[in-house]
């Protein structure tokens, strides 16, 4: 995110429900700075490989590098998105998070925060703080505001529908929004999302083309985002496991679901929606989304841990990290 101020949308949550959402991010405390200066081939108390030398271009995808250029050829979007980001809206986000939210450390919830600091160390990235907050709505979500350490919420009902390797990746995620410098746009799509969009004054602020361009490119971010997940994780099942989840799962399921048959699930989507009126439901079904549907992005995983570039970035870490160890 441009270090002005940004938010990112939450991992989840597949509708522009203004009462339901994702997220925001803040600052991070000193969980980062334990990484600084830190090498390792190898992320403490697990055996993933970590990415010395990762940049986000490395892994973004096409559709995000193409989106963020339309983006920012509109004329003044980013004075307005300046204008946006720089009103109430985004205190109240930051003040809301905070104070209703329990703060992760060494010294609360131990595991989370190390699970946080791992993933950063994988990315090559700075730890944000993390806060885990009560609601019965799965969700995580990223926020950051000009100034401050960016932050990450994370919803209670997720860590009960999640196991931590999956946790994990979903933290991952939202690392990978800032990673790849999502910004100011990710702020607005999220103080949107969450709600502050009815806030008097600022609604009118956000033409509705500018709102169907910026949901066009966050959803093409998520993309992005989910393969920095896998880059954590090491593992497609685990992050379509968690698509999977959030789609339609709950913890008495939990041990029921089959990753394999969600990809078939996926693949059949694709052929339904191939007819034109198919395609054209389809249309109309995501252009109003900010996150693609869960069985596209488990199907766009799927697909790029297959991929040359996904191995290549495996083997050349690894390659670093042999020469780190000798
Ligand atoms: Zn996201």
């Amino acid at each position: 995110m441009a270090l002005i101020s940004f938010a990112s949308v939450s991992f989840t949550s597949p509708l522009i429900n203004k009462s339901q959402f994702c997220g925001s991010f803040p600052v991070g405390i000193g969980s980062a700075r334990k990484n600084r200066g830190v090498k390792f081939c190898r992320a403490a108390a697990s055996s993933a490989v970590v990415f010395p030398r990762l940049d986000a271009d490395d892994f973004r995808h096409p559709l995000d590098k193409q989106n963020t250029v339309l983006l920012r050829a509109i004329p003044g979007l980013n004075d307005i998105g300046k204008a946006f980001l720089g009103t109430i809206s985004e205190q109240v986000m930051v003040l809301e998070n905070i104070g209703t939210s329990v703060l992760v450390s060494e010294n609360q919830l131990s595991e989370l925060h190390h699970l946080m600091v791992e993933a950063a160390g994988i990315l090559k990235t700075e730890a944000p703080d993390l806060y885990i907050r009560q609601s019965p709505v799965p969700n995580a979500y990223t926020l950051a505001v000009s100034g401050r350490r960016p932050f990450v919420v994370v919803h209670t009902s997720l860590v009960e529908l999640l196991t931590r390797k999956e946790l994990q990746a979903v933290l991952a995620h939202e690392l990978g929004h800032l990673k790849c410098d999502h910004g100011v746009w990710l702020t607005v799509a999220n103080i949107l999302t969450l709600g502050a969009y009815s806030i008097p004054g600022l609604g009118g602020i956000i033409a509705q083309r500018l709102e169907e361009q910026l949901f066009r490119w966050l959803r093409a971010a998520e993309l992005t985002c989910d393969r920095a997940a896998l880059l954590v994780v090491q593992d497609p099942k685990v992050v379509v496991s968690v698509l999977m989840k959030l789609a339609g799962g709950c913890p008495s399921l939990a041990d029921q679901l089959n990753v394999d048959a969600f990809l078939e699930q996926a693949r059949s989507y694709d052929k339904a929606s191939s007819s034109p009126v198919g395609w054209y439901i389809r249309n109309a079904q995501t252009s109003q989304l900010s996150h693609p549907l869960p069985v596209l992005r488990a199907r766009e995983i799927d697909e790029w841990s297959r991929s040359q570039d996904y191995i290549s970035l495996l083997n050349s870490a690894a390659r670093i990290n042999g020469v780190q160890k000798v």
